[in-house]
Formats: C-alpha cells, structure tokens, sequence
C-alpha cells in the first residue's frame, strides 16, 4: 500500500534520476561518458564516493536508480547492497563488480539488486540497455503490486468481516469498510492509531480489557490466534459480540512485517444461540421450563441443600378429566386451559421455585429450599385450589381438578429422576385415593401432614373450649437468690393428646395467623395472673411474655396492648415483652420504631435466645432494648469440655457495658451456675433452679420468700447427682 505513492514519483517522463556510488574517480568518469552516447536517455546524475554519502544522500532525495559499485572505502559486498536496499528499498539497483567476482555478483542479484555489470567489460550500450530495463522492470513490478493492492482493497472491503492490520509495532496500517463500520473509526482516523486504542473490547464474561492480540488463545504457534468472547465497545453503537482472529504477516524474506486481525460481528449469532438455548429449555406452549431444565434445576438444588440445611421437594400434578376437555371442546381450548393453568401454579410458589410442563396435562413443580415436607403440603394444598377455581376460557366456564404426588429430597431419592419418578408414583395414589388430594410418597409424610392439619384444626377451638393455660417459671437474682420475676409459658392441654408443647403449636399458630388471638389471651391472662398475685399480698415481680414476630406485625399491636394494661391494672414496669432476634430482622427499620412505642408504653423489652439467630451485636446498639436473653445452647456448652466459653463472656461483658440486663436461659448445672455467677451474670432461669409451674405453685414458691441459694460458699460437697441429673430441681431452696 505503501508503493502506490511511490509508484507516482517513479514517472520518467523528463531525467531519469540516476545515483551513481563508485569511489574510483576514473571509473565513475568513464561511466559518466558513456551515457552520454546519443541515443541514450536524459540522466540526471548525482554521484557519490561513499556508502555512507550515498545513504545520506538517499535519505533527502529520490532516485530512479542507483548504480553502485560493491567495492567501497567504507563497505563492501553484499554488505553494501543490503544497506543501499534498506535505505532505498524500492529503487531499483545495478551493481558493479570485479571481473574475477562473478560469484558476489550472482548473490548481489539475489539480495535484491536488479542486474550486475563487470567493470573492465562494459560498453556503452550494454550500460544503457541494463538501466533501462532495470528501472522498467521494477516500473512493471510496481503498477502489479500496485493492481494486486487494490485488487485485496476492493476484495477487503466487500467482505462481511472486519480487517485491521498492523505493523510490527502494532500501529494499524490499514482498516476495511466492515471494521470502520464495528469500529466506529474511519481508515483515516484509525491508521496510525496503536490497535488497542481503535479496538477497544472486553471479555464478554470477565469485562476484562482485550489487550494485545499476542495474548489471545493460540490455535498453533506459528499462525493464528484466536478470540472468541469478545465484546466490542464500538463508539457509537452498544456493545457488539464478536469473534476475532489475528494472524502474523511475514515479508519475502522472512521477516515479521506485522499482522492482521479479522473479526466478525456475531450478534445475531448469539442471539440465536440463546433463542436455541431457551426453546430447547422451555416448553413452546406455557413458555414454562421443559423437563431438561427441570432436571438440571433439581440437580442445582439437591447440590445446595446440604449447605442451606434445606430439603427439596418435587410435586407431580396430574389433571383430573383433561383428555375429556380437549376431546369435547377442542385442542385450542384445551391449549388455553394448560396456559391458564400454569400461571395458577405460578402464583402458588416463590420466584426461586420451578413450575415445568412434562408434556399432555402433566406438571411438575420444584421447591427448592423447603424446611420440611409441611411446607410442600401447603403449597400442594394451595395448587389444589388455585387449579380448581372456575377458568374463563372462550366463553366457557371450565372446571378442573388435580392429584398431586409429592417425594421430598433426601428422604425419597437423591437424584432428579428418582425424585419425579417417586412423585409420579405418589400422585397416581392420590388419583386412586379419589383426586384432588394430594399424596406424599412416604406414608410417614402423609401421618405427619394429616396430623398437622388436625392439630391446626383443633387448634381453632381451643381458644374458645378454653384449652390453654400459662405456666410459670421463675428467674432467679444470681447475687441474691431471689426470684425477680417469672416467664410465662403457653401450655395446651389437648382434649385427646394431652399437654402439647409450644414448641409443636406456635409455628401452626404462628402459619395459621391464629397466634393473634392467642398471644392475645397470653398477654391478658399474664397479666391477670401478676396482679392477682400482688392483690394476695405476694411481692411484685416482673412478668416476661413471649410475643411472636407475627403477632407484631398488626399495626394495632401497641394500641391493644396499652388497651390490656389499662383493663388489667398492672404497672407496666412489671411487663417485659421477650422477643426474638427474628422480630427484629422481619420489621428490620420498623423495628426500632416499635421497640420505642412499647418502651413509651412503659413495658420493658428482652431480647430472647440471643445467639442463635442472625446474632448482630449490632441489635444491642439500635434497638433500645432492656434484657439480653443469653440462649440455652450457649449455657449448657459452657462447662463442656474443649467448649468456647469466651462467647458467653464476651456476651455478658458487652451487654453489661451497654447498661442491659444479662440473663441466662436453661441453666441445668450447678457448673453452669458457677460459670454465669463468676462473670457477673445478672439473672438465670432453668431446670436448676425450677421447671415451668402452675400458677398456683408458683405463688406457692413465692409465698415462702425464700429463694435459692446461688452461693457456693453453702453448697455441700457431696452431691454429684446435680450435675448428673439435669432438669432436678435446686434440692436447697432456702
Ligand atoms: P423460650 O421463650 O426460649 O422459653 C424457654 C424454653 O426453655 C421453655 O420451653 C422452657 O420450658 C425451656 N426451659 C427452661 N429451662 C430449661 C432448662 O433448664 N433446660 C431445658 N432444656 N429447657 C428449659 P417451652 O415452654 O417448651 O417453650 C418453647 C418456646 O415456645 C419458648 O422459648 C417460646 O419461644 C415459645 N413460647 C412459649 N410460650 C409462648 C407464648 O405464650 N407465646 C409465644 N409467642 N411463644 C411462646
Ligand atoms: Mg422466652
Ligand atoms: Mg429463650
């Protein structure tokens, strides 16, 4: 490309330019006579003695032709070709040699120079002759190359590839029409610019800045490179994806000259790709992930469970009297249906569950991260319903129902095809078990969601029969001995069950939305319970209730409290509301709000089983709280052997400094105690000291004002049974 300038200077129209570099001062003159022979053309004749005048001369001026003679002061040889080549490269050259040197004249011919004359046999018209023909011949060579030039332009720039190509330096030496267009740079623009500044493009996956093509991924050592999740930042068009390749270039001898990178633009490509991917996934009619997808989710999801501590849950749904719709109604209702169906199934699950088509009326829906098979019972209970209200479909009014067969992970499989395999088994159960139900693969699944559907049942009524009563259970002054106060404790007693714990009931309460009610009676009866107790002369304590983040999140939470302080009299001083580090983390900014309306209320504040949830300090500071509750598991770990015991300290350190009440939970030892007393813990509650009681023993304990004894100094030495019988309790009430 470089040539066609020079290929308009190498007009002969007028002189031809003729350097002549010969030392021998009676040589050069004879050569100069014998162009004067008349038939010769114009020369224009500048001569030199030296290489190194003639490379000097070369680099301000132009010549047609050198004449140079291979035997100089300051070069010699092949030597002196090479030199005069690379200061004149596409002039063209006649050496003069030896006449003994026939050999370095054959080699001159090689290193590029165009014919060679013997001095001592060299006649006028031979001298001529050879000029001429030599400046001609290269005049061929250059209008050739000049035509192959643009000949590769057009042929460049009719391609739907890009083309930029650089010099050794990596500077770009030319750009074809495709990649001004990817590029946003003009040929103008761009030529000379350093590549990476003209092609500025990102790892598609990484962002990472395409650097020097050297670094792309080598296809072999010798060519081609290659580059294939490249994002182009193009100047004025986004980002395009493109695949590029780069290719070194050698000259004629050999040498690198530079390289030349070819890129395409493969948008359209991978917008393909992904909509191959997608409809490869997803089933054509609901747009809903197919069985590949499915199968791959499942695999994610058994991967992960293990990690979340979670279960995973597979639902297969079968139609109840599809085939008769669509055989009656037609295929296009029948296709409506399945659509309306599937967005049903939608609105039953979270965003991180799967609902999938298998085919026909068949789905199968995944529930990654479920706690147990319960949750997958109400979601399957929700489909149930969902499926089986009215679908308005082209004027009819159609009505469907579904069996659903549910296998949870591990427990049924631990692969995705056992899973649905085992899920498909369950709901062909529920359809001979008379459809629309829902049927888990273990019986022992089935027991337990039945059973927890009838606890939720009686759980209704036994508000009004009057079914639960508030046990007692006293926390203890650790400098003292004295009973401070008493948490009060929902107890169920269960017509046919007998006593249920609230470790069984609350979270169905607290599902079902029937904690409100209950936490209601609770925080009344709690109520009524310590004023009757001062009313009889008993000395005030305080009274802990447990309130559920459910219960809070009624916005007439506080009025309704202060309403239940009026009616029952008590001073709220002598309320403390326990709630749990969840409560906090569910309102997360309301929270603070809260904690403060409670506090204007009067009613002290505790945060309870402190630790085992989301466990921030940062709590102790933002929400103004009065009590940390250390929980149970961190109690009883801190006389096991090899155990942390410097969360505990550090928990009572922290909490005393922020001016908090320090009370420990379920302390069963006396070891425990010992603990607790030697850090300075303010209060305790546990089988050591007493179990949740009724009322009326409680009142009891108070009655006779003895307390506990918490100090070491009294204890016997001789009774291991204490620590060896947890749950016994204190034998030494005072
Ligand atoms: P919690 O508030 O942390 O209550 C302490 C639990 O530890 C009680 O269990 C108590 O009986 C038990 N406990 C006390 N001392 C010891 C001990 O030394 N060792 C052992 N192993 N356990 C001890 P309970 O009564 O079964 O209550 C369980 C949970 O149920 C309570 O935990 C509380 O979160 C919830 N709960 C109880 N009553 C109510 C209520 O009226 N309303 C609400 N919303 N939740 C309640
Ligand atoms: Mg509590
Ligand atoms: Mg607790």
């Amino acid at each position: 490309m470089k040539t066609r300038g020079r290929t308009q200077e190498l007009s002969v129209g007028s002189a031809t330019r003729l350097l002549l570099v010969e030392d021998n001062l009676g040589d050069a003159r004879l050569l100069q006579e014998m162009l004067k022979e008349p038939d010769s053309p114009d020369f224009e004749l500048t001569h030199v003695e030296s290489m190194s005048e003639a490379v000097a001369w070369l680099g301000e001026n132009t010549a047609d032709i050198i004449l140079l003679d291979l035997g100089l002061p300051d070069g010699q040889g092949l030597d002196v070709v090479r030199q005069v080549r690379r200061a004149a490269p596409h002039v063209p050259l006649v050496v003069l040699t030896d006449r003994d040197d026939e050999e370095l004249a054959d080699q001159s011919l090689q290193a590029g120079a165009e014919d060679y004359l013997l001095k001592g046999e060299i006649e006028p018209r031979a001298l001529i002759r050879s000029l001429r023909y030599a400046v001609e011949r290269k005049l061929m060579q250059e209008a050739l190359s000049v035509e192959k030039d643009r000949v590769e332009v057009v042929t460049l720039n009719s391609l739907g590839e890009g083309v930029i190509s650089l010099d050794v330096s990596g500077i770009i030496t030319f750009v074809n029409l495709e990649a001004e267009r990817m590029t946003g740079w003009s040929r103008a623009e761009a030529s000379g610019q350093p590549f990476t500044e003209v092609f500025q493009g990102v790892d598609a996956t990484t962002r990472e800045a395409i650097q020097d093509p050297s670094e792309w991924d080598s296809v072999d050592d010798q060519t081609t490179r290659l580059l294939t999740n490249g994002l182009l930042i193009s100047r004025d068009s986004p980002e395009l994806p493109f695949e590029a390749s780069v290719s070194p270039l050698y000259g004629r001898e050999g040498q690198a000259t530079g390289s030349v990178i070819v890129f395409r633009d493969v948008s359209a490509a991978r917008a393909m790709a992904l909509e191959m991917t997608h409809s490869f996934e997803h089933d054509f009619l609901t747009g809903l992930p197919n069985r590949i997808l499915l199968n791959d989710r499942i695999d994610q999801a058994i991967a992960l469970a293990p990690r979340h501590h979670s279960q995973v849950a597979v639902l297969f749904l079968d139609l109840d009297g599809f085939k008769h719709i669509n055989d009656s109604l037609g295929h296009s209702v029948g296709d409506k249906l399945l659509q309306s169906i599937a967005e049903r199934l939608l609105g039953c699950v979270r965003q991180s569950d799967t609902v999938s088509r298998q085919g026909g009326d068949e789905f199968v829906v995944l529930l990654s991260d479920t706690d147990d098979g319960e949750s997958a019972a109400i979601v399957a209970n929700r489909m149930l319903i969902a499926v089986a209200e009215a679908h308005s479909i082209e004027s009819h009014d159609l009505h469907v129902s579904t069996s659903i067969g549910i296998s949870v992970y591990p427990d049924d499989g631990s692969d995705a095809e056992t899973l649905i395999k085992n899920a498909d088994t369950a709901m062909y159960q529920a359809k001979a078990s008379g459809r629309q139900r829902y049927q888990f693969f273990k019986q022992a699944m089935n027991v337990r969601a039945v059973e927890r559907q009838s606890i939720e049942e009686s759980l209704r009524h036994a508000l009004e029969r009057e079914e639960f009563v508030l046990h007692y259970q006293p926390k203890v002054n650790l400098r003292t001995g004295q009973i401070t106060g008493a948490e009060a404790l929902i107890r169920w007693v269960h017509p046919s069950r007998g006593m249920v714990s609230p470790a069984q009931f609350i979270p169905i309460a607290e599902e079902s939305g029937l904690i409100r009610p209950i936490g209601d009676w609770v925080i009344e009866e709690a109520c009524r319970q310590a004023q009757a107790w001062v009313a009889s002369g008993l000395p005030p304590t305080v009274m802990a209730v447990n309130v559920s983040a459910a219960e809070l999140g009624d916005e007439t939470y506080v009025q309704r409290l202060g309403a239940t302080l009026g009616r029952t009299g008590i001073d709220p001083r002598r309320l403390e509301l326990e709630l749990t580090e969840s409560v906090l983390m569910k309102h997360a900014h309301s929270a603070a709000i809260l904690v403060q309306d409670l506090r204007r209320l009067g009613v002290k504040v505790a945060l309870d089983d402190f630790g085992t949830g989301y466990s921030s300090l940062s709590y102790l500071r933002d929400f103004p709280i009065d009590t940390l509750k250390i929980d149970q598991s961190f109690v009883s770990e801190v006389t096991s052997a090899g155990s942390d015991t410097r969360i505990v300290a550090a928990v009572i350190g922290l909490a005393r400094s922020l001016g908090l009440k320090v009370v420990a939970e379920g302390v069963e030892t006396r070891e425990q105690l010992e603990f607790l007393r030697a850090r300075e813990c303010d209060e305790a509650q546990g089988y050591y000291f007493s179990r949740p009681m009724p009322a009326d023993e409680f009142a009891e304990m108070l009655r006779a004002g003895t307390g506990f004894d918490v100090d070491p100094g009294h204890w016997p030495r001789t009774l291991p049974e204490l620590t060896a019988a947890p749950g016994q309790s204190n034998p030494l009430p005072l």
